[in-house]
């Protein structure tokens, strides 16, 4: 497996120095320098690979969590469910009893196909997932416009995370959820991106909430991906990358990374099909004009319809389930009208 080869210190990248991330110390230290006694220290659980490590970390008495939390996209493959539950055995099994939360949006709470559904449906505008973009120019000319940003990450992961941490605590203390929260009390969530995601890091502070920080702990050992997969390995622990069935970062099978629609097609068929419905219907809603959405969305990075890059699969998998993908857009039909009690629009 590739993994960069340009820097192997994270106090050598821009993000570092700019600041843009803290080290942990350092977090702990400026959330005490701000008067936060009690402190919170939470995991971000994935529910797949790096923040496993994080978590068997923790197992193993290495890494102190008060609490233990994961988001539920709502389009979690199947699988990262069961892993997700293997790793809730486990820590009966050690006989960690670090409370275990499971959390999704606060207010879609069926998550990312909700918002794709009151995207396609309705008149509703802001659209969160990253989908890759063409545009046509005014020759007519189709090209390749970028990606959309990755929102559904902060609003469908983090974001209830927070929530949920600070939910809790606020139960833990006896006060109500609309309750403040007492002066003294600080968060630091950890988040489990790898060196080679550095990337992703856009932030240490919460934009939500002051007393929120995060850290990211695999970053400041400089652990890559593949050192976690490896250690997860070597331990004959459940090693799936985590992601939504329909995630336009899925890549081909060729990259070996283990995020490839191929798995989805194998191991979740309906959810595949699922996919190539939204990716479709995701273009004509775009193609009324009635949206914000200038560019042309495609859930594939070739910028072609998932259906015609697996051409065969789709026709084959159609056939079987076509009549259960049918029922399944008139339960979402009849849920989003009696939701948001708005005129079906698409
Ligand atoms: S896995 Fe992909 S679709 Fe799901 S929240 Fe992350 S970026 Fe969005």
């Amino acid at each position: 497996m590739k993994q960069i080869e340009w820097f192997q210190d994270y106090r050598q990248h821009k993000k570092f120095i700019d600041g843009v991330f803290q080290e942990k110390d350092v977090i702990l230290q400026n959330l005490k320098d701000e008067g936060k006694e009690r402190i919170f220290h939470v995991l971000s659980f994935g529910g797949g690979t790096q923040s496993a490590h994080l978590l068997e970390q923790h197992f193993r008495g290495e890494i102190h969590y008060d609490y233990i939390i994961f988001s539920d996209t709502g389009a979690e493959p199947e699988f990262i469910r069961e892993q997700v539950r293997w790793w809730q055995l486990r820590q009966k099994q050690v006989g960690n009893t670090t409370p275990f939360l499971i959390t999704h949006h606060g207010s879609m709470e069926r998550g990312l196909e909700e918002m794709l559904m009151r995207y396609i449906l309705t008149d509703y505008q802001r659209f969160q997932m990253p989908v890759y973009c063409n545009s046509v120019n005014q020759d007519g000319e189709i090209t390749p416009a970028g990606i959309l940003p990755r929102q559904c990450t902060v609003d469908f992961k983090i974001v209830p995370v927070k929530q949920a941490a600070r939910k809790a605590v606020l139960e833990l203390l006896g006060l109500k959820p609309g309750q403040r929260l007492p002066k003294d009390i600080g968060f630091i969530i950890d988040i489990g991106f790898s060196l080679d995601e550095i990337r992703r890091i856009h932030t240490y502070r919460s934009p939500q909430y002051e007393y929120i920080r995060l850290a990211y702990p695999l970053v400041e050992e400089n652990r890559t991906t593949d050192e976690s997969l490896a250690f997860l390995s070597n331990q004959g622990f459940p090693m799936r990358r985590s992601r939504c069935y329909l995630c336009p970062f899925h890549c081909g099978a060729d990259r070996g990374i283990g995020m490839d629609w191929e798995e989805i097609i194998r191991e979740e068929p309906f959810s595949f099909l699922k996919a190539c419905w939204f990716d479709s219907r995701l273009r004509e809603v775009q193609a009324t004009g009635n949206k914000i959405m200038r560019s042309i969305p495609y859930l594939h990075y070739s910028r072609r319809p998932l259906s015609y890059v697996f051409e065969q699969e789709f026709r084959i998998l159609h056939q079987s389930y076509n009549s259960r993908l049918q029922e399944w857009e008139k339960e979402w039909k009849e849920f989003i009208a009696s939701k948001y009690g708005l005129k079906i629009v698409a």
